[in-house]
């Protein structure tokens, strides 16, 4: 009796500590608790918040036995330091200052698709304290800007995806990268694009999670979906097994990494929940994320990239016909001064969010209200309503019909 009990207790020990050996012990949630905790005062680049994260990350890596892609997980990544112009005017230019991408790899096991690559990736970085020179919206300065969903989610998300693959038999390799410089321009992806030490025409698809931790109804966002003859019908039907509704956005033009990705032809897939009022503010805290709609999200993004990892034919590139006026990041000569709703889950475009003191607010438009038309045209999504925006001139007053509560209202906007 006493001897069945020690196994028996042996047994439960053994087991416990080869479940926990195996997860890793990870989880999304605490992942993005510290990721986006006080103690990283909010990952800015070359700050000792960057190389905790830096650290975390590797640690994961190291855990699930991915191998370094160069000597070591780490590349490192050059920008220049344009607050320390802005604080010193007698400076001659720029400092360049540092910081790091970490990148590890899983190989396939197919012999000659092993030689194809899928690279899944999310921007660690954030805007730190929120100073000056940073795309803070935040009026009050030096605040924690703690990024959780911007993008403490999405590398978590990248890390349960690192777990899920290294647990099995994939055919191709997968790259997964942690970009650093993501908030100053892209030079975390771009870098790694012009340092690559292999031909980019060996990477099949760019997999691009970029604030993923605010899933409401069951909806969000894919971009890039048509940026293979493939991608939409596998999005299609991993969204119906999912049980999800995705708007799909067609171009791989976008205001993340997979931005760079596509400028090489490479097939992007970017997923994002959307963004909301607390979008680059100090309230974008680990409080306020749907954990449960996080383990979806990733749930559908690894069918899909499990899918592309795996397929016998790699996925055809095709380039998206562009909205006129769209870009990486579009310079308008005119902005109503609103932020709109990305998940596109309502006919015209939802203003997400209307910033104080200019047009859209001086008019009395309202956070949540819709845009239905834009100086007598109808706007059905936010292609339209940029389209339209690019004709308007400076100065002048335009009319903007709006749904506010089910009811239609007209107002005036000075541009
Ligand atoms: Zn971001």
């Amino acid at each position: 009796m006493k001897k069945t009990l020690i196994l028996i207790v042996l047994f439960i020990l053994s087991t416990n500590l080869f479940s926990q050996t195996n997860s890793n012990n990870f989880s999304m949630e605490k992942a993005v608790h510290y990721l986006a905790s006080e103690e990283l005062q909010g990952r800015s680049p070359s700050t000792k918040g960057d190389s905790l994260a830096v650290d975390f990350i590797t640690d994961l890596f190291v855990k699930a036995k991915l191998k370094p892609l160069y000597k070591t997980y780490y590349q490192e990544v050059v920008f220049k330091d344009m607050e320390s112009i802005a604080r010193n005017s007698k400076q001659a230019g720029p400092k360049n200052k540092f910081s790091r991408n970490v990148v590890g790899l899983l190989e396939g096991n197919d012999p000659a698709l092993k030689n194809e690559y899928i690279v899944i990736g999310a921007h660690f970085d954030h805007l730190g304290l929120g100073s000056m020179m940073s795309a803070s919206r935040s009026k009050e300065p030096n605040q924690i800007h703690y990024g959780a969903d911007d993008n403490a989610s999405g590398v978590a998300l990248m890390l349960d995806l690192v777990n899920k693959f290294s647990q099995k038999i994939n055919q191709r390799s997968i790259i997964f990268i942690a970009f650093t410089c993501e908030e100053n321009g892209l030079i975390g992806s771009k870098q790694f694009l012009e340092e690559l030490p292999f031909d980019s025409k060996q990477i099949v698809a760019m997999f691009n999670f970029d604030m993923v931790g605010m899933l409401k109804n069951n909806s969000l966002t894919v971009g890039g979906t048509k940026t293979s003859k493939e991608s939409e019908k596998i999005i299609k039907k991993y969204s119906k097994a999912n049980n999800l509704k995705v708007s799909l956005s067609p171009s791989g033009v976008g205001p993340s990494d997979h931005a760079s990705f596509y400028a090489k032809n490479i097939p992007v897939f970017y997923f994002t929940t959307g963004a909301d009022s607390t979008y680059h503010t100090p309230y974008d805290n680990p409080h306020r994320l749907n954990y449960k709609g996080i383990d979806i999200v990733s749930k559908f993004a690894f069918d899909i990239s499990n899918d592309v990892v795996n397929r016998k034919d790699r996925l055809r590139f095709k380039r998206v016909k562009e909205p006129k006026n769209s870009g990486d990041r579009p310079t308008f000569k005119v902005t109503l001064g609103i932020m709109p709703d990305v998940t596109g889950s309502t006919d015209g475009v939802k203003a997400e969010i209307v910033s104080k003191g200019k047009p859209a607010d001086k008019a009395g438009m309202q956070n949540g209200d819709i845009i239905i038309e834009l100086n007598g045209k109808k706007v059905t999504d936010i292609y339209s309503y940029m389209n339209i925006l690019g004709t308007l001139k400076e100065n002048e007053a335009y009319k903007v019909k709006i749904k506010r509560e089910g009811k239609t209202k007209e107002l005036k906007v000075k541009l």
